[in-house]
């Protein structure tokens, strides 16, 4: 019979989700002590797997934290969630795919043995919620919340404390439910927002923020490769509102968005407004090629 319900591997096992079950005093639930990290699927294959498990491995070597497999056995492991996972998805749906690495549930007494929790799933991207970005932009506000400076937590290991981003977030939905927080860092440069990585057009110029104030976005990486091999010059710099407020473009990059334009920072439009700017469509354009499918389509596909 064909399975019916997508499938997670969780501590050895490969499991239907409904039966994936974490116990509540696990260290990841209980302190955010875990890390994770998530690829997407291009038409049901992992796109960059290697580069998302190499930045899984070294976020749990930031926090001490181990996988207790090699990162090829992770490779194999997620090729085998997803494969069995790709007949389940719908007409022009694809996967996220998620690693996530808890220090598991402490141990209490003498010769207890803690182990950690290691698990691997998939669902299906937010595609219907975000199509209508892919027509108007994300608008982006800076919240009142700086980044985390890296000297208290490094925002190059993606780890379970998201709540810095959350508060970003929540503080500026209350202005404006459609848009994104984009954070600034302790020094009112541009940083991040939860799970994207901003870049700004000037000039022709594309910069984004070092990489020591940001998470490595595998996409952020992706476009820096782009521009170079369409010979757009681009650099890693800090950026303040001054340079988003006169940008001619400004867009966000993220593993589920892949490449999409910002029609406004605080309310002030970069260029002339239009989204995406020349830069932005040439990249978005580059990206679909680099990864065998229209993109900005199969969002658009979703819209209601
Ligand atoms: N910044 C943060 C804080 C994130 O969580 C993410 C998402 O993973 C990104 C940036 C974008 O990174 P990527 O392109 O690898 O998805």
């Amino acid at each position: 019979m064909a399975q019916q319900e997508r499938v997670v591997y969780l501590n050895g096992r490969i499991v239907p989700e409904s039966q994936a079950g974490i116990p509540i005093r696990d260290a990841g639930f209980i302190y955010g002590d875990a890390v994770f990290d998530a690829a997407r699927t291009f038409n049901g294959q992992v796109f960059r797997m290697r580069e998302h498990i190499d930045r899984l491995y070294d976020s749990c070597k930031y926090l001490r934290l181990d996988p207790g497999m090699s990162r090829e056995r992770m490779v194999e492991l997620t090729t085998e969630v997803v494969e069995r996972n790709v007949p389940l998805l719908g007409p022009n749906e694809d996967y996220w795919v998620t690693q996530r690495v808890t220090r598991g549930v402490e141990a209490t007494s003498p010769g207890e043995e803690s182990h950690n929790t290691v698990l691997i799933e998939c669902r299906p991207l937010p595609l219907a919620k975000r199509a209508h970005y892919y027509r108007t932009g994300i608008p982006l506000l800076t919240p009142s919340v700086p980044r985390i400076p890296p000297r208290f937590m490094s925002p190059r290991a993606k780890t379970h404390n998201y709540l810095n981003l959350v508060l970003g977030d929540l503080e500026v939905h209350d202005s404006d439910p459609d848009a994104w927080a984009l954070l600034l860092d302790e020094s009112g440069n541009l940083a991040e927002g939860r799970g994207s990585n901003v870049f700004i057009v000037k000039d022709g110029v594309v910069s984004t923020p070092r990489l020591q104030m940001v998470l490595a976005g595998i996409t952020r990486q992706t476009v820096l490769d782009l521009a170079a091999s369409l010979k757009i010059p681009a650099e890693e710099r800090d950026i303040d509102l001054f340079d988003a407020y006169t940008a001619d473009e400004v867009f966000l990059t993220s593993t589920s968005l892949c490449i999409c334009p910002v029609p406004s920072v605080n309310g002030m439009a970069p260029g002339d407004g239009k989204v995406p700017g020349p830069v932005t469509e040439r990249l978005m354009g580059a990206f679909s090629d680099l990864v065998g499918m229209d993109y900005v389509s199969q969002y658009l596909a979703h819209l209601r």
